[in-house]
């Protein structure tokens, strides 16, 4: 059972709920591979049935199978579809509900057919509550005198804990309303796509409906979200993320008229797979093939799309969130600031001043910082402390230099333009705004932000792991003694420091000598240990490339063969699951593609936005004759304002590595530079460092 895209709906009953997105409206969110996207919000049914429309029109053009989860009963307890419409089938309801329901986004008519399906079965039942002024005909306003004919709940209810029943119309927790608004749009959405219908049907269309009850396996949302936009979120996320097996497993059901609920009696299971971080796949380094040689740009713009967030996502206090990525946009508790107040220390009054001199009885209170907003007399001024909420009458500051008190009287000249010297609430930040969006690494002014704004947790993804590994049969760790023929693993401590730089968690898994099977067992360690593995070395396809030969037997490789000097290929695969950054073994080489190709995939796998390395132009310190085919970075720094580079281009030079304070770009293209012409330089800063 696998489908590309889950949709997931949380369904209302209510009427517009207006443009600012609120809880009890409609809430839809879409999730891939374990991955969801943002909640959305629909203001009423008709905009939440048309944009469901519409997306599955793009889903099903693009070719990708959608499962849809709705939060409410696509059934009626046992019997009632008989009773109703002569036929015990929940799409013989669907239909009768289509074709008596009239909707529009202020009113609706749905106490009235409760009335009218109750008056078919003697008028006391099976519905009640009626949230109308006026009376209808067999709907009962409470419990008092109800008869229901039909059980009380379905099957799935009786063992759903706290679900609720269907033949309430209204009142807290009524779901009565919603499934009366939901059936005649499932009727035409299913009509419409062809859609199979779970449990009734074999889910052989491209797009299935499920019910989904988002209470059965989720706890309580965090504080600062809408219940409704968190759920949607989570279900969409946990479905996506299950394996074709465990799907078919919760959806092996046989429910029959009432329909079931997904995931009832496999909530442990549910509850494992919305733990579990989303996967990236198999083929996600996959090249076009027939390229030889890929523009670095070309390069990127892969990378930047296929990759994606791999590690969990969990609430933090923002005290312990520097350091890590917001997985979510944090929106603004509060308004910074808060209520208006002053900006400097001085006097307080209504209405800002013409020419002239002007001439005020001082108030006998003043306000600072932290006082709750007094009250300010008319034509009075008040003392007013930098950071005291404006009195309530007061809108305009004059600075206390400007100033002259005697007699209980506040004197100084014209002109001062009304609100001058305050701040308004909310000039900074408004509350509801997103104070820090998601991905990005949360700074010492991040939290301040946040602090400010009355953030009190985020959504933070975990950190990274990075796996280390050197490869060669010729290295030796630092410090230890080598002999003849033997170097120092020089690229192992500087990607490990790189990665510590770069925020996330390195891991070491060592040197691996040239041994195809030695190096298997140490990526599968490094896979179990980290979420990310990068190699260095034996990157080619040579005789003892084993990195390249290793993910070529495994089916997942791709040898990049990035137009890029230093470069030598980049060997980009998975290995159990995890990608590898196969980097050339070259110092120079590793660290060039290190910091142009590893970074920002290593930043997206984290979470965050996909960095762009900012450089600027310069004038040339040197001269080069290039030729055109590859980007060429050099080891440049500047000084008296031109870019100086490194006198050996040697890719084994680690020495201009250390010498170097940034790197110069040329572009592909042949290029003749003589001092003085400008070219790009990035310095490290721009990559992190
Ligand atoms: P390879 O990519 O394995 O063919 O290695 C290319 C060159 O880089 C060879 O001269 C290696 O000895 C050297 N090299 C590979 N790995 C490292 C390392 N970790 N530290 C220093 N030099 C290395
Ligand atoms: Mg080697």
């Amino acid at each position: 059972m696998n489908f590309d895209t889950v949709l997931m709906v949380d369904w209302s009953g209510g009427n517009d709920r207006g443009p600012r997105p609120t809880k009890d409206a409609i809430w839809l969110c879409v999730a891939r591979d374990g991955r969801a996207e943002e909640p959305r919000y629909m203001r009423n049914r008709q905009v939440a049935e048309d944009w469901i429309a519409a997306f599955l029109t793009g889903e099903t053009t693009a070719g990708r199978k959608t499962i849809v989860g709705f939060d409410l009963p696509f059934g009626y307890p046992r019997g009632f579809a008989q009773a109703l419409t002569g036929q015990d089938n929940a799409f013989a309801v669907w239909q009768w509900f289509e074709d008596r329901i009239e909707d529009s986004p202020q009113s609706n008519n749905r106490f009235d057919i409760a009335g009218e399906i109750n008056r078919k079965f003697g008028g006391a039942g099976p519905f009640w509550a009626n949230a109308l002024q006026r009376d209808i005909e067999g709907l009962p306003r409470t419990k008092a005198g109800y008869e229901n004919p039909f059980p009380d709940r379905r099957r799935a209810e009786t063992r759903a804990q706290g679900a609720f029943t269907c033949w309430q119309m209204a009142g807290a927790g009524a779901v009565g309303s919603q499934v009366f608004m939901v059936l005649p749009v499932l009727s035409r959405l299913r009509r419409r796509f062809g859609a199979s219908v779970w449990p009734f049907e074999p889910l052989t269309s491209d797009v299935a409906f499920i019910e989904i009850w988002p209470s059965l396996t989720l706890g309580a949302a965090p504080a600062h979200m809408i219940k409704d936009a968190w759920q949607v979120r989570e279900v969409a996320r946990t479905v996506s993320a299950l394996t074709p097996e465990q799907l078919a497993e919760v959806l092996d059901v046989d429910a029959p008229e009432e329909g079931w609920i997904f995931g009832l009696g496999h909530e442990a299971l549910l509850k494992e797979a919305a733990k579990l971080p989303p996967r990236l796949s198999n083929s996600c380094f996959a090249l076009p093939p027939g390229v030889h040689w890929t523009p670095v740009a070309e390069a990127l713009e892969a990378l930047k799309t296929r990759l994606a967030p791999v590690t969990g996502i969990s609430e933090t206090p923002i005290a312990q969130a520097a350091g890590l990525v917001t997985a979510r946009d944090c929106i603004a508790q509060r308004s910074n600031p808060p209520l208006p107040n002053t900006a400097v220390d001085g006097y307080g009054f209504a209405g800002g001043r013409a020419e002239g001199l002007h001439r005020m009885p001082l108030a006998e209170t003043r306000a600072a910082a932290g006082d709750a907003p007094a009250t300010l007399p008319a034509g009075q001024a008040m003392r007013v402390l930098t950071g005291a909420a404006l009195p309530q009458g007061v809108d305009t500051v004059v600075l206390q230099e400007d100033v002259t008190v005697s007699d209980g009287q506040v004197a100084f000249q014209g002109p001062i333009k009304q609100g001058a010297n305050t701040r308004k609430a909310g000039e900074d930040v408004v509350a509801g705004d997103v104070a820090v969006p998601s991905g990005v690494r949360i700074k010492a002014a991040d939290v301040a932000l946040l602090a400010a704004t009355g953030v009190q947790t985020v959504e933070t993804y975990a950190p990274l792991r990075v796996a280390v590994v050197s490869t060669g049969a010729e290295l030796v760790d630092a410090g230890q003694p080598a002999r003849a023929g033997q170097i120092y693993d020089a690229n192992r401590p500087m990607l490990i420091e790189l990665v510590r730089v770069w925020g996330h968690i390195p891991v070491d898994i060592g040197i691996v000598p040239d041994d195809r099977e030695a190096l298997a067992q140490q990526l599968s360690r490094a896979a179990r240990e980290a979420d990310v593995i990068i190699t260095s070395g034996g990157a080619s396809a040579g005789d003892e490339d084993h990195v390249s030969a290793l993910l070529n037997d495994a089916g997942s490789m791709s040898l990049w063969r990035i137009a890029v000097k230093p470069g030598r290929p980049l060997a980009l695969g998975m290995w159990d699951g995890v990608p590898v950054f196969g980097l050339p073994g070259n110092p120079v080489a590793a660290m060039v593609c290190a910091l142009i190709f590893a970074r920002p995939s290593l930043a997206r796998l984290a979470g965050e936005a996909w960095p762009e390395p900012q450089g600027f132009d310069v004038p040339a310190a040197f001269s080069k004759n290039k030729k055109p085919g590859r980007s060429e970075f050099l080891r440049a720094r500047i000084r008296q304002g031109r870019a100086e580079v490194f006198a050996s281009e040697g890719s084994g030079r680690i020495s201009g590595l250390s010498w170097a304070e940034g790197l110069v770009e040329l572009p592909q293209e042949a290029a003749s530079i003589k001092p003085g012409d400008p070219v790009r330089y990035m310095p490290f800063g721009s990559f992190g460092l």
